[in-house]
C-alpha cells in the first residue's frame, strides 16, 4: 500500500482517481481548499485542507503523511475566467505548484502526475493529435498548464523527480457506482449543463459556433469517460513506481463527437426535450480537438473501456437524476 497526496482530490477528477487508488489498494490523502471540491467526495482516506501555495501547509502535510508520491489535480479549471482573471491562474496554477514541487523535493517525493490538458495545443494543425504537435495555448489557462509541463521538466532535471504529465481531453461522465459525479460551481462543461437543462434548471443551452467547418457545423471534442481518466492516473503511478521514467501522454477516447451529437445523445438517453439555440462562436474555441491515444496504450497500457458516448451519458444522468441537480 502506498500513500499518494492527491492534491484537488475533492474535485471531479481527483475523487473518481482517489476511489480507483484505494481499490488498487492505496491510501489517498487529499489537499484541497474546497473551493471548487467537495468534502463530501472525499470517501477513501484523509482530508487536509489548505491551499496549494501554502507552503508551510503543504509541508506540514509531507511531514504528516511522507507520501510515496503526488498527483496533482488542484487548480483553476474555467477557460473564459482565465482570460478575464489571469492573476488568479498564474497564482494558483503555476505559483501553486512551484510551491507543491519545492516542498515535493524537499520532502524527498520524487514522483508526481499532473493534470494537463488539450488547451496547450490551441488550435492544431493536425487531428488527431499527437503530443509532439506544437504547444501553442490560446488562452491563459492554456498557458499555466503549459507552464507546469516546463517547469517538471527542470525540475526532473535538477531534482530527480520524475514525472507523468496527463493531457486531459474532455472529461466526462460519473461513476458507475453512482457514488461520485460532476459538481461544479459555475457548471461550464457541455454534459452536465445538458443534463441540468433536462432536469428544468436551466432554460435552454447555446451551442457556441454553429458555422464551424464539421459535418453538422458544431465543434468536435474528444469525451473521455472520468473513470478511465482515472484509471490512467493508477497506471501513470505504476509506471513510475516501476523506474519507467518520465512521460507525457494524451488521454482521450481517440473518437471525437460534436456537440449536436452530445445533444441528441442527452435527448435520447434523458428522454427528455433540451431546449437549445445556435449562439456565436466562442474566442478561442478551435473547430476540432480529438486525442491521438498510442502513446498512453503503448507506454500505459491504457484504453479507454467506458468512454463511448452513450456510458458517459447514461452515468452521467444517472448521477444528475438522483441528486435532481
Ligand atoms: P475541479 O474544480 O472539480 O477540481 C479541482 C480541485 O482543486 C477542486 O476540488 C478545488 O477545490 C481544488 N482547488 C482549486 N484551487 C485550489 C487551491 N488554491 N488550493 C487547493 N486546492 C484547490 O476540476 P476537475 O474538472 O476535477 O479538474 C481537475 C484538474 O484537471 C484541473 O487541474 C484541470 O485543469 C484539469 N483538467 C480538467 C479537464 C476536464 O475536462 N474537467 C480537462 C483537462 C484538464
Amino acid at each position: 500500500m502506498a500513500t499518494i497526496l492527491v492534491t484537488g482530490g475533492a474535485g471531479y477528477i481527483g475523487s473518481h482517481a482517489c476511489q480507483l487508488l484505494a481499490g488498487a489498494g492505496h491510501l489517498p490523502v487529499v489537499f484541497d481548499d474546497l473551493s471548487n471540491g467537495h468534502g463530501a467526495s472525499v470517501l477513501w482516506g484523509p482530508l487536509e485542507t489548505g491551499d496549494i501555495g501554502d507552503r508551510r501547509r503543504l509541508r506540514a502535510v509531507f511531514e504528516t503523511w511522507r507520501p510515496e508520491a503526488v498527483i496533482h489535480f488542484a487548480g483553476l479549471i474555467e477557460v473564459a475566467r482565465s482570460a478575464a482573471d489571469p492573476a488568479a491562474f498564474y497564482r494558483v496554477n503555476v505559483a501553486g505548484s512551484l510551491a507543491l514541487l519545492e516542498e515535493m523535493a524537499a520532502a524527498g517525493a520524487r514522483r508526481i502526475v499532473f493534470s494537463s490538458s488539450a488547451a496547450v495545443y490551441g488550435a492544431p494543425a493536425v487531428s488527431p493529435i499527437p503530443e509532439d504537435a506544437p504547444l501553442a495555448p490560446v488562452s491563459p489557462y492554456g498557458e499555466t498548464k503549459r507552464a507546469v509541463e516546463a517547469m517538471l521538466d527542470a525540475f526532473a532535471r535538477a531534482c530527480g523527480i520524475d514525472y507523468a504529465v496527463l493531457r486531459y481531453f474532455n472529461a466526462a461522465g460519473a461513476d458507475p457506482e453512482g457514488e461520485l459525479g460532476e459538481r461544479h460551481d459555475p457548471e461550464t462543461h457541455l454534459i452536465p449543463r445538458l443534463l441540468r437543462a433536462a432536469l428544468g434548471l436551466e432554460p435552454r443551452i447555446d451551442i457556441f459556433g454553429t458555422d464551424y467547418p464539421t459535418p453538422d457545423g458544431t465543434a468536435i471534442r474528444d469525451y473521455v469517460h472520468v473513470s478511465d481518466l482515472a484509471a490512467a492516473h493508477v497506471a501513470a503511478l505504476d509506471r513510475l513506481a516501476g523506474g519507467g521514467g518520465s512521460l507525457s501522454a494524451n488521454i482521450g477516447a481517440g473518437v471525437g463527437r460534436s456537440v449536436q451529437e452530445v445533444l441528441e445523445a442527452c435527448r435520447r438517453i434523458t428522454g427528455r426535450s433540451i431546449p437549445a439555440r445556435a449562439a456565436p462562436r466562442r474566442a478561442g474555441d478551435p473547430p476540432e480537438l480529438v486525442a491521438a491515444t498510442g502513446r498512453a496504450a503503448r507506454e500505459l497500457g491504457w484504453s479507454p473501456r467506458l468512454s463511448d458516448l452513450d456510458t458517459i451519458v447514461a452515468t452521467a444522468w444517472a448521477w444528475h437524476a438522483a441528486r435532481g441537480a
